[in-house]
């Protein structure tokens, strides 16, 4: 019979087959002691802009996300308002107001966010910028043509792109169509 020669061929009582595969470890799964992460005690629930005028009145919030947290350290590096510096001088990265379970009034933050003095430049300027570009474009374009008649679409593009640089706009990106 084939199925009785197979199983003798496999028998556990053949000693002249090597014995080269290992037994499956039993302890390394075990191998790394897990930490805690219940060791630290929480943190007291108190606003991060603490003192202030909402403690008791409005609901606190705990900063989840990353976004919040960066919005937190984007306040702490423009803000005009030492006092408000002061309060999130403990953060570093995104991660840490969470990490540091940081509680937070919607009022105090939007206080905070105002600290912030707009530097950016508004959309009339951009909009400014951006005719500036095309006509310093279209007088490329025509002196060009004025020369030789003839022009490159790469020297165009090449030559617009470093004019927005000049003045400082990003490219965009489906312009010239190329
Ligand atoms: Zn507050």
């Amino acid at each position: 019979m084939t199925e009785r020669a197979a199983k003798r061929s496999s028998s556990p009582h053949d000693t002249t087959a090597p014995c080269k595969v290992g037994r499956p470890s039993t302890s390394g799964g075990q191998s790394r002691i897990q930490r805690a992460s219940t060791s630290v005690a929480p943190k007291e629930k108190v606003c991060v802009f603490s003192p202030c005028r909402y403690e008791g009145e409005e609901d606190l919030h705990m900063v989840s996300t990353y976004n919040r947290g960066k919005l937190l350290i984007n306040i702490q590096q423009k803000t005009t308002d030492d006092r408000i510096r002061t309060c999130l001088s403990s953060l570093h990265e995104p991660g840490d107001a969470h990490a540091q379970e940081k509680w937070y009034h919607s009022s105090c933050l939007q206080l905070a966010l105002r600290t912030i003095p707009d530097d950016s430049p508004s959309r009339s300027e951009l909009e400014l910028r951006r005719r500036i570009s095309d006509v310093q474009l279209i007088m490329y374009v025509d002196s060009c043509l004025q020369e030789d008649g003839l022009i490159s679409m790469t020297d165009v593009n090449d030559v617009y792109a470093s004019i927005l640089r000049e003045t400082n706009l990003t490219e965009p990106k489906v312009r010239g169509g190329i």
